[in-house]
Formats: C-alpha cells, sequence, structure tokens
C-alpha cells in the first residue's frame, strides 16, 4: 500500500475565517498550549472555526517519547500557578458546554501533575458552572491514588487513550502498559465516573487485535470510544502501516456498539476530542453552545 499519498477521506478543512482567527487570539492571549497545536492536529481549521480547542495544561515539553505524538519530548519548566485560572477564563470567554482539556505526561512530579489537573479542574467548574468537563489524562505510572486526587475534583467524563493493540503498546507508547492502562479506566469506572477512551488504525496492528481491544474496552465497560487513523507526524515518527479505509471505520463503530458500548466515534478524521461535546451529550446533556459573537467579545 502507498502510505505516501494521503487518501481523499482525510483532507481536511484548512483554517481560515473569523472563528478561526478567534480561537487563536483566545489562544494566544491566554497564553495557552493546545494539543491541536503540539500534535498536527489535521482538524485544526474545523474545530478552531466552529470554536473548539482542545487545551494542554502543564506546559508543551513531554517526559515520554511515545512514537506516534508529535509533542517535544524533554525536562519540562515547573508547573505554572497561574494556569488554571488562565484556562477557566478561555472556557468562559469560548462559551463551551463541553470542554476539554488534556496534559503533557509529567513523570518527573512527584504527583504526575495530578495537583494541578485537580486545580484546573476546579477553576473551570468555578467559573463555568454549567460546563461539562472532560479530562484526557496521562496514566499517572497506575498510581491510583494520583487518579484518586484527579477523580475528586469531579470531571465529568475520564478520558485515557489506551491508543493502540496490546502488542504495539512498548514499540508505539514506550513507557506506558496496555494493562496498566485498562487498570486507570476500570479505576475511574470502579467510582462511578463516566470513561472514555481512544485507538489508532495504522500502526502495524492486525484485524484480530483490533477486535480483541475492542472487546477489553467492552469488558472494562468504558462508554464512550473513538477510533482514528493514525498519522505520521514527521518521518522520525513510527511510519504508517497502512490507511484504513471509511468502511472499515464504521464496520468498527458496528462492532463496538454491539459489544455495549454507549458512543463509538470512529472514523479517518475522529480525534479523542473531534466533536467531543456531541460524542459525549447522551451522558453530559450539554450542548455546543459557542459563538463567533461570543468568542469576539471581552
Ligand atoms: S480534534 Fe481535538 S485536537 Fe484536533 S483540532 Fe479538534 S479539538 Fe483540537
Amino acid at each position: 500500500m502507498d502510505t505516501t499519498r494521503k487518501p481523499s477521506w482525510l483532507r481536511a478543512k484548512l483554517p481560515s475565517g473569523p472563528g478561526y482567527a478567534a480561537t487563536r487570539g483566545l489562544v494566544d492571549g491566554h497564553q495557552l498550549h493546545t494539543v491541536c497545536q503540539s500534535a498536527q492536529c489535521p482538524n485544526l481549521g474545523e474545530c478552531w472555526s466552529r470554536g473548539t480547542a482542545t487545551v494542554m495544561i502543564l506546559g508543551n515539553i513531554c517526559t515520554r517519547s511515545c512514537q506516534f505524538c508529535a509533542i517535544e519530548t524533554g525536562r519540562p519548566a515547573a508547573p505554572d500557578l497561574g494556569e488554571p485560572a488562565r484556562v477557566a477564563d478561555a472556557v468562559a470567554r469560548m462559551n463551551l458546554r463541553h470542554c476539554v482539556v488534556t496534559s503533557v505526561a509529567r513523570d518527573e512530579l512527584a504527583d504526575g501533575g495530578a495537583g494541578a489537573w485537580a486545580a484546573t479542574i476546579r477553576a473551570i467548574r468555578h467559573r463555568n458552572p454549567l460546563t461539562a468537563i472532560e479530562v484526557l489524562v496521562p496514566d499517572f505510572k497506575g498510581q491510583l491514588e494520583l487518579v484518586d486526587t484527579v477523580l475528586a475534583a469531579k470531571p465529568d467524563i475520564y478520558n485515557h487513550n489506551l491508543e493502540t493493540v496490546e502488542r504495539l503498546q512498548k514499540p508505539v507508547r514506550v513507557q506506558a502498559r496496555y494493562d496498566r492502562s485498562r487498570a486507570v479506566l476500570r479505576h475511574a469506572k470502579g467510582r462511578g465516573f463516566v470513561t472514555k477512551t481512544g485507538i489508532m488504525l495504522g500502526l502495524g496492528e492486525e484485524r484480530h487485535e483490533i477486535e480483541q481491544t475492542i472487546r477489553d474496552i467492552a469488558a472494562d465497560q468504558t462508554n464512550i470510544l473513538t477510533i482514528g487513523q493514525y498519522l505520521q507526524p514527521s518521518p522520525q515518527h513510527r511510519p504508517i502501516a497502512r490507511w484504513a479505509p471509511p468502511e472499515e471505520f464504521a464496520h468498527w463503530r458496528e462492532f463496538g456498539l454491539g459489544l455495549g458500548l454507549g458512543v463509538v466515534e470512529s472514523g479517518p478524521l475522529v480525534r479523542s476530542s473531534y466533536h467531543a461535546d456531541e460524542q459525549s451529550q447522551k451522558y453530559t446533556g450539554a450542548e455546543h453552545l459557542n459563538t463567533v459573537n461570543a468568542l469576539a467579545s471581552p
């Protein structure tokens, strides 16, 4: 399969228009990092034009070196204590009824960044009491007391991505483990939270492995699953093994729903946070109320 040329179904909207400009101004003005930019997300044009962005807290340098990810690996700066308030303010100005926050991995911190996570969730809640808060969190090295620190701040959706099938964890996620990530998701579920995870296709997985992974996710009683195509951020990253066609994504959606998953968002351009408000409406009841006007006014 020729993986050097993107198939037509992966062509995404280019960034433009007043909505895009307003989102960009807000992100820059609040000195926020977004995973949209750091991970070179193909949906940036569409999401930012409709006034949504996924804020990435705890800096833009990650302590891990996942082979699919465009975020820089290194030693990050100390956490910015003013960040939670700025994130809360940005969510208010975007007029979001559903926000998604993620972070880099901060394995060098004693608490893995869990304290900053909890402070951010509380700041968003305090400033935006009606906004559903979805967190896309690292595994905290499987330390469940740190997961509890985040859960104590009561996010509405607890998302942690498995990213790929069990066999490919080591070459793709390097410092992460399949069983550990599943244990984190089960722990949040056991505490009564709505849980969510995601995988990518095109990393070298076999069909039977995808099937088993979705079965595992369903067995963990995960509520929401996202499935998207892996895109290679640079020649130094893991090569694309194949382009999964749209029909295959449709197949896995039906397969997951048939196993009892509540929502399966599956398509070439699907990312964890892509249309996250719509994915989780079933659980949060939240609607996306953003308007460009709301963004443009101070
Ligand atoms: S899909 Fe997520 S990461 Fe990509 S641009 Fe949209 S909000 Fe940002």
